[in-house]
């Protein structure tokens, strides 16, 4: 049988390395509930579990999972992100220094400036974009860097070879967290990282559905023992079901996060140039200040990104309120599109840290776009989505359209100078031909009845002659412009 291992990364996660469940031959693995195990006679435990909290048959095969997607030594879950990044801390001899990132998640920062000193730990906070500032601020007893990259919210990058080499110099280990980069796009271990950690509530399980944390550490040494027995005695294992529910999201890690950094890589090239937005943060950008290095490291650049509207705080919040597909609400990696104002939810942050004013968050667009390629569509729902354009640009060209159709059929007018901008603009955005998106537009308002275009009747050269009409009328001769009068005072006169 082929060794598990030995496969790519996308089919370990879509076969959870090959498992069935041996009594039924299920390709679906069950969930293992009991928290209590039968001794043997002779006192033993051959089956390797005794009880519920230090292990778990479920959680132990999600592990494999995810040690396998890392290239792992081994790899252990927790009851949440947050649960797995404190126990590594908390694994350290106390008074250890550590390292952390100036910007990060903000409740693991939160945690390491205002509850590790309460363990005893000195904790230093450092710009982790700057290989130089790293070095410098490394102590002789700094036993922990952590790092974070793509880091939440700004999406800044961190050398992750060039920081393991400072920590190992220095008798340091090296942990990362990975949420946004996810195995998919990086493999921290293979650049030198000791420990990799995931907010496994996002991209992993993938679904908005699961809290929970995983560890993957690069070898069995004393660390990793130690970070065992504090998950035992905190008793931050994951739940079995939740632990199941991880499995089932990450069959499709590969596929979801692939189309999400698709997704997110159009919208940042999109928005790059925006009059409404000062910058856009995506790391895939070739104007991020981290993009070389991400691009040497990663081998997509994620499904994250954020922007900062012109206007300050009111303007970001008040975009944000005009989304209708996006959803409001914090978190990421799920299939849903979520946006949010960071400052609003991260509270007074410290003015070292950043001044961060919107995160645009996308991730696979719901089903009525689906996955698939329409890439332009995306944008401009997007666009609409974020109030960055007024109104539907397909409504509106519609609408002005109808009135001229109206007007033109009495040889008066032409469709006015703004209608005809957003009608560039609009074809721009859905990668057609003025004339196509012309023809498509009066076909949309056809159908809603907004206007009495006959057009889906119309053959296709004639819906052509159409669109080169209201596009481009033609002066009406003088005989035309008789006949009219003439017809206008018929029709006065009947009435
Ligand atoms: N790391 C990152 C990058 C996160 O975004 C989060 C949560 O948003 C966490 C860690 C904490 O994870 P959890 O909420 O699963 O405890």
């Amino acid at each position: 049988m082929t060794d598990p291992h030995s496969l790519k990364p996308r089919t370990i996660a879509a076969q959870a390395l090959g498992a069935i469940e041996p009594e039924t031959r299920g390709v679906a693995l069950p969930v293992h509930v009991s928290t209590t195990f039968i001794r043997d006679p002779d006192n033993q435990y051959r089956t390797g579990y005794i009880y519920g909290r230090p292990d778990n048959a479920t959680v132990r095969h999600t592990e494999a999972v995810i040690a396998a997607l890392e290239g792992a030594h081994e790899a252990m879950l927790f009851a949440s992100g947050m649960a797995a990044a404190t126990s590594v801390v908390l694994a350290l001899p106390p008074g250890s220094h550590v390292l952390g990132p100036q910007v990060c998640y903000w409740g693991f920062r939160d945690w390491l400036i205002n509850e590790a000193p309460l363990f005893g730990y000195r904790v230093d906070l450092v710009d982790m974009g700057s290989v130089d500032a790293v070095r410098a601020a490394v102590k002789p007893d700094t036993k922990l860097i952590w790092i974070e990259t793509p880091s939440n919210p700004l999406w800044g990058i961190t050398d992750i070879a060039a920081v393991a080499e400072i920590a190992h110099k220095a008798g340091a280990r090296l942990a990362i967290d990975s949420t946004a980069a996810t195995p998919v796009f990086t493999r921290p271990l293979s650049l030198g990282a000791d420990i990799v950690m995931h907010s496994a509530t996002k991209y992993l399980n993938g679904h908005s559905d699961v809290i929970a944390g995983a560890l993957a550490a690069a070898r069995d040494d004393a660390l990793w023992t130690r970070i065992k027995q504090v998950r035992g005695h905190h008793g931050a294992i994951l739940g079995p079901f939740e632990a199941w529910l991880l499995l089932r999201g990450l069959r499709t890690l590969e596929v979801r996060v692939k189309a999400q950094a698709e997704s997110a890589a159009l919208l940042a090239t999109r928005f790059a140039n925006h009059a409404f937005i000062s910058s856009v943060l995506y790391p895939g950008l070739p104007s991020h200040p981290g993009h070389a290095v991400a691009a040497r490291q990663m081998s997509g650049f994620g499904g994250m990104l954020s922007i900062r509207v012109k206007g300050g705080e009111r303007a970001a919040i008040d975009a944000a309120a005009r989304v209708n597909l996006w959803k409001r609400a914090t978190s990421l990696g799920g299939v849903e599109s979520l946006i949010e104002h960071r400052a609003s939810i991260e509270g007074p942050v410290p003015l070292t840290c950043y001044d961060c004013r919107l995160v645009w968050k996308t991730s696979t667009i719901s089903t009525t776009i689906s996955i698939a390629r329409c890439a332009p569509r995306i944008e401009l729902l997007a666009a609409e989505d974020a109030g960055i354009c007024p109104v539907n640009y397909r409504t509106l060209a519609a609408r002005d359209m109808s009135e001229s159709n109206t007007r033109t059929s009495r040889l008066e007018t032409r469709i006015s100078p703004e209608a005809l901008a957003l009608v560039k603009r609009a074809a721009e955005i859905e990668g057609r031909s003025i004339s196509d998106f012309v023809v498509a537009a009066a076909q949309d308002a056809a159908r809603r009845t907004i206007a009495d275009v006959e057009i889906i009747r119309l053959s296709r050269s004639a819906q052509k002659k159409f669109a080169a009409l209201l596009l481009d009328p033609p002066q009406p001769s003088a005989g035309l412009k008789k006949a009219f009068k003439h017809h206008r005072r018929l029709v006065r006169d009947v009435r």
